[in-house]
């Protein structure tokens, strides 16, 4: 493939806010951008003039698509695998299907994590069948999860001893469980990584996130943070990054001991709720970042240029929009989402500075 170059057309699977930030990043470098989404409303879609509209797996679809872009890249996990590969044999395809496999599956995720050196919860495979014998090395509380499809705290159940795993797995469907063992972590970190095809790479600032119910509420960036362990976190992020031969963006996300060590958590090949700080914030956004290593052009280092706050707006709050819009410090980033459901991401706000 010839070089990349403005005019180029981007495409990118899934519709969702994320791909809409990325269309606009993309928009804004001369790039054209076509989006693969399911409906015509979803905030990506509405940015673009081009759209396909059909499920992931429409292979007639997928060859159409292949063919009218010069690039694809993703905002969403959950595409198939399979898919993933077959637009691959017909087009780049930014990050590739081996990482979305492994972003696909918590036991694969963190398998690979161990394999480079890295460090996890403790964690072991249930699926129900075996007796359970290889739960004995994990301390209670656990965490059992769905290996796929887990998002923002759905298909994950506490425990606090072995006996309650079997009724946790049913209860979960009895598909395929990780079992993980509690951190007591000071606190929950991210860090993004971008890397070229052609082996480039930037890390971008730590950011500092707050969940509630399993959703992320709050990212605080850059994090507060000991030189010592912004290397640890760079250093993880560019052994990840490598390890997986990214080309595209990564999220980490991290857990902070105690003791000041960093555990993976999971990965996302694609830009993140967490990184959302870095449009109002940072010299570069993650968004346009990712379109940089998506199109192997020159990545550019990513230094935080303020405090900012990111607060997500879920469901209902996002009818404070005119008390933002009317706050000087406050950067609103609305979805255009029709819906207000409970939990569901509508926009949200960077505050930037001293109000951060
Ligand atoms: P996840 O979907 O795995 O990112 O989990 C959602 C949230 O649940 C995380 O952001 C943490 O706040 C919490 N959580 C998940 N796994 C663990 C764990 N092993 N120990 C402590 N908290 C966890």
């Amino acid at each position: 493939m010839s070089t990349l170059a403005p005019g180029a057309v981007l495409g990118i699977l899934g519709g969702g806010q994320l791909g809409r930030m990325l269309a606009l990043a993309a928009f804004r470098l001369g790039l054209r951008v076509h989006v693969f989404a399911q409906a015509a409303n979803e905030p990506a879609v509405q940015v673009t003039d081009r759209a396909t509209l059909a499920p992931f797996d429409d292979q007639r679809a997928l060859d159409a698509f292949a063919a009218s872009v010069d690039v694809v890249t993703l905002e969403f996990e959950n595409v198939p695998v399979a898919s993933v590969r077959h637009l691959a044999e017909r087009v780049p395809v930014r990050p590739g299907a081996d990482l979305l496999a492994i972003a696909q599956d918590r036991l694969a995720e963190k398998r690979f994590a161990r394999s480079i050196g890295l460090e996890t919860a403790p964690f072991a495979a249930y699926d129900g069948g075996a007796d359970g014998s290889n739960l004995a090395e994990l301390s209670f509380p656990c965490r059992v999860k769905t290996r796929r499809l887990g998002y923002d705290g759905k298909g994950q159940i506490r425990v606090s001893n072995r006996a309650e795993v079997a009724a946790a797995f049913a209860a979960l469907g009895g598909v395929p469980c990780i079992v993980e063992s509690e951190v007591a972590f000071r606190r929950e970190l991210s860090v993004l990584v971008a890397r070229r095809p052609s082996g480039a790479v930037a890390v971008f600032p730590l950011a500092e996130n707050r969940h509630a119910d399993g959703i992320l509420r709050e990212s605080f960036a850059p994090a507060a943070a000991s030189p010592d362990l912004v290397a640890q976190a760079e250093t993880l992020a560019l052994a990840v990054a490598r390890g997986v031969e990214l080309a595209g963006l990564l999220a980490i996300e991290l857990f902070e001991t105690l003791d000041g060590r960093l555990l993976i958590n999971e990965f996302a090949p694609r830009p993140h709720n967490s990184g959302h700080w870095t449009l109002d914030g940072c010299s570069v956004d993650q968004f346009e970042q990712a379109v940089r290593a998506v199109c192997d052009w020159p990545l550019t280092p990513a230094r935080a240029l303020a405090p900012c706050r990111m607060i997500n707006l879920l469901g209902d709050d996002v009818d404070a929009w005119p008390a933002w819009l009317a706050k000087p410090s406050a950067r609103l980033h609305l979805y255009g989402k029709e819906e207000a459901r409970s939990g569901r991401k509508m926009g949200h706000v960077t505050l930037v500075g001293d109000d951060a």
